[in-house]
């Protein structure tokens, strides 16, 4: 039986590149796609930006494949990723060959923690003068994401990875974070080079040929892995993957581009290297492969859409990406 696809285009121009994707996947695989509602309209007519038949869909399908939600971000993709049960966001940064990037050697893969960090919700607001935030670290989660790492280093014919901390300075939570990482990583017997985040932000701008996969906690992976699309060239080629044991959502790094959105001027190439990482996956590695071999071609040759100085559309972007398909 063919997989279960849930689809959420979401708001803004998720509603041009994620149509674009699925005609992708559409073109390499026999999926069985759900489409499902979530995000700022879905808000404004039912009061729920995510409705409980849609995270219920989420849960049970074999994968996701998402858009952007506006003003409801938060309460859209938080529990969405909870949906998946992701332990791991993944983020691939790397430049291509035709499309103008800082530091056009840049080729790197950020696993970011999902789950916990100064994301997990915990802030208070004591007084007046004061508010609070609970950084929560468990060693589970850590190993978890550890282990995930060392598996996926080794998949890549990799002998290791950067682990990114600061625990210098939060020598309990960091420091339990990077002990975790360690420990796993040396029971694996995959190397695990420590950097701390900080210095790593200034090493990966210089010279970023000397990164690969980056394991970091929560905020740092959101942060370290933004500065990194700066570095190839932008929001609109950058997928990303929230893997959890046995279910994965996957979206575009970028959001709704409310300044673009409805004049199909959208780059899809984020949204379609998202389904890439979607068919990688679900272990159609051969068409991820010519997915990904096909976006490599349209970003070198063209079409490209006005944020890689081009004037194409996101149809016509999408088009050519099928036509090399072909
Ligand atoms: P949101 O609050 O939904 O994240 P935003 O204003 O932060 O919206 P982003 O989608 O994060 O917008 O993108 C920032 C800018 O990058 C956009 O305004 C847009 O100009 C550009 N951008 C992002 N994604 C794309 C894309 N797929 N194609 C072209 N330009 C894009
Ligand atoms: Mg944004």
């Amino acid at each position: 039986m063919s997989e279960e696809i849930v689809v959420i285009e979401g708001d803004g121009i998720g509603q041009e590149v994620v149509p674009a994707a699925v005609s992708v996947l559409d073109a390499v695989a026999d999926f069985q796609f759900v489409e499902a509602e979530a995000g700022d309209a879905v808000q404004a007519e039912t009061g729920e930006a995510l409705p409980q038949a849609t995270y219920d869909t989420v849960a049970d399908a074999d994968a996701t494949l998402f858009g952007a939600a506006g003003e409801t971000a938060a309460d859209v993709i938080l529990p969405l990723r909870e949906a998946v049960g992701s332990f791991v966001n993944i983020r691939p940064a790397r430049a291509y060959p035709g499309v103008d990037a800082v530091r056009p050697e840049t080729d790197l893969v950020f696993l970011r923690e999902n789950t916990e960090g100064v994301y997990s919700g915990h802030e208070d607001r004591l007084s007046e003068d004061l508010s609070t935030l609970t950084r929560v670290v468990t060693t589970s989660a850590s190993e978890q994401l550890a282990e995930f790492a060392c598996e996926y280093v080794a998949d890549r014919g990799e002998s290791g990875f950067h682990v990114a901390h600061k625990a210098n300075v939060m020598r309990e939570t960091d420091g339990r974070f990077r002990d975790a990482v360690v420990d796993v990583a040396e029971r694996e017997g995959v190397e695990a080079e420590e950097v701390l985040m900080d210095a790593f932000a200034t090493r990966v701008c210089l010279n970023p040929g000397q990164f690969d996969v980056v394991v970091c906690p929560n905020l740092a992976g959101d942060v370290l892995s933004d500065l990194a699309a700066g570095l190839v060239g932008g929001l609109g080629l950058l997928p990303s993957a929230n893997v959890g044991p046995d279910n994965a959502l996957f979206e575009p790094v970028h959001g709704t581009a409310p300044d673009i959105a409805g004049e199909g001027a959208a780059n899809p190439s984020a949204a379609i290297l998202s389904a890439a990482m979607l068919l990688e996956h679900l272990g159609y590695d051969d068409e991820a492969a010519d997915v990904r071999t096909a976006v490599e071609s349209v970003l070198e040759s063209g079409p490209r859409t006005p944020d890689l100085g081009g004037n194409a559309g996101t149809e016509d972007v999408t088009t050519a990406v099928l036509d090399r398909l072909d």
